[in-house]
C-alpha cells in the first residue's frame, strides 16, 4: 500500500511551519512520529498534498522544568523519552504507569505526545493522562498563541479544539503537591494493542494514607476519556486500607455511556470499566476492606 504523492516540507521553525499551513490551508498537513498518519495515508483515508514535518522544528522537541515546577514538554517529545527521564519518574509517575501501555517499543521511539494528543483516539494513554494531571495545552496559529484546558482540547472521536492552520506547541503539567499514589490498569486484548477500556486514579493522602482528595479517568470507553472524581467521593477520609473498591468500580460502570464497536459491546466496557478500576485502585495501594495486608494487591503496573 502507498501513499498518493505528496510534496515534503521540513521548516526550521515553529513560524514558518505556521507559514506553509497558511499558503497550503486545503492540502497541508503536519505530520509529527507518522505514527498514525502514515498508515491512514497508506490507506488512502488521508490524502494530504503536502506534509510539514515537524522534526526540525527544535524548540518543540525539549523536555524541561519551568520556573513554577511544571513539567512542560514539547510536542515532539517522543513516548519512550517520558519513560527513560528521571524527572518524569520521580515527579509525574502517572506518566510513566500509562504511557509504557502505548502501544511497542518501536512506535514508542517514533510517536510523539502532540500526534497522540491531536489524532484524538478515544483508546490513547496520553489524552487520558493530561485529563488525569490537569494539562494545559498551548497552540499556535495564524492568530497567536493560545492556551486549552486539557478537558476541552479533545472534543471527540478524532476531534480536537485545534482550529485550521494551528499547531500543538506545548503541553504543561503541573507538579502534583502533597503525597500521591497514582494507579493504572487497562484491558487489551495483546500487549501493545489499544484498550478496550483503562482507568487512571490519583489519591492525594495525608501522612496517614487518608485520603484527602482523588481523581480518576477512564478512557477507551466513550467518545474520549472523561474524568470521573465523583465515583471516588465516598474514599474522601478514610484510610487507603478500608475502602470498598467494589462500590467504586460499579459506581464509576453505572457513570459511563459506553460506545460499542467491533471490538466490544456497551455492556462488556461497563464490565471493564469496573474491573479497570477496581485494579486502578489496588495499584494506588488501596485494600478492599476487610482484605488481608499480607495478600499483595494485584496489579499490571
Ligand atoms: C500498531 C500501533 C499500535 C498503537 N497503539 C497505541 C496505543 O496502544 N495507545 C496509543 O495511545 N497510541 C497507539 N498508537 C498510536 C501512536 O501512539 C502514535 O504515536 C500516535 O497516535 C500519533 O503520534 P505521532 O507522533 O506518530 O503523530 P502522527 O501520526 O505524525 O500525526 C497524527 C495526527 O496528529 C497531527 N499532528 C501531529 N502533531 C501535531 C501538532 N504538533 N500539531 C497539530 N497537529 C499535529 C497530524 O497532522 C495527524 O493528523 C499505535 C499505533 C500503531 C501503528
Amino acid at each position: 500500500m502507498k501513499p498518493s504523492a505528496f510534496v515534503y516540507r521540513r521548516p526550521a521553525g515553529i513560524e514558518e511551519a505556521l507559514e506553509l499551513l497558511r499558503q497550503h490551508p486545503d492540502d497541508a498537513r503536519v505530520i509529527a512520529g507518522g505514527q498514525s498518519l502514515v498508515p491512514a495515508m497508506n490507506l488512502r483515508m488521508a490524502t494530504p498534498g503536502m506534509l510539514v514535518d515537524l522534526a526540525g522544528v527544535k524548540e518543540l522537541s525539549a523536555l524541561e522544568l519551568d520556573g513554577a515546577g511544571r513539567l512542560v514538554a514539547g510536542a515532539m517529545v517522543a513516548h519512550n523519552r517520558f519513560l527513560r527521564d528521571e524527572r518524569v519518574k520521580s515527579g509525574w509517575p502517572a506518566i510513566g504507569l500509562a504511557v509504557r501501555h502505548v502501544a511497542h517499543e518501536q512506535i514508542r521511539n517514533r510517536g510523539t505526545i502532540g500526534g497522540s494528543l491531536c489524532h484524538a483516539d478515544p483508546a490513547a494513554e496520553w489524552a487520558a493522562v493530561c485529563l488525569l494531571l490537569d494539562a494545559e495545552m498551548s497552540l499556535a496559529g495564524p492568530q497567536g498563541a493560545r492556551s486549552v484546558a486539557a478537558d476541552d482540547f479533545v472534543r471527540g472521536v478524532y476531534e480536537t479544539a485545534l482550529k485550521p492552520g494551528e499547531i500543538l506547541s506545548r503541553i504543561r503539567f503541573p507538579a502534583p503537591l502533597g503525597r500521591w499514589r497514582w494507579g493504572f490498569h487497562e484491558i487489551a486484548r495483546r500487549r501493545g494493542d489499544f484498550a478496550l477500556a483503562g482507568a487512571l486514579v490519583g489519591l492525594n493522602v495525608d501522612e496517614n494514607d487518608v485520603v484527602q482528595a482523588g481523581r480518576l479517568v477512564v478512557f477507551a470507553v466513550e467518545d474520549r476519556a472523561r474524568r470521573l472524581d465523583a465515583a471516588l467521593s465516598t474514599l474522601i477520609g478514610r484510610g487507603i486500607a478500608d475502602i470498598d473498591t467494589e462500590l467504586i468500580g460499579l459506581s464509576a460502570a453505572a457513570s459511563v455511556d459506553p460506545r460499542s464497536d467491533m471490538h466490544a459491546s456497551a455492556d462488556q466496557r461497563c464490565h471493564l470499566v469496573h474491573s479497570c478500576v477496581t485494579h486502578a485502585l489496588a495499584g494506588a495501594g488501596v485494600r478492599p476492606a476487610g482484605s488481608d495486608p499480607s495478600t499483595p494487591t494485584w496489579s499490571n503496573q
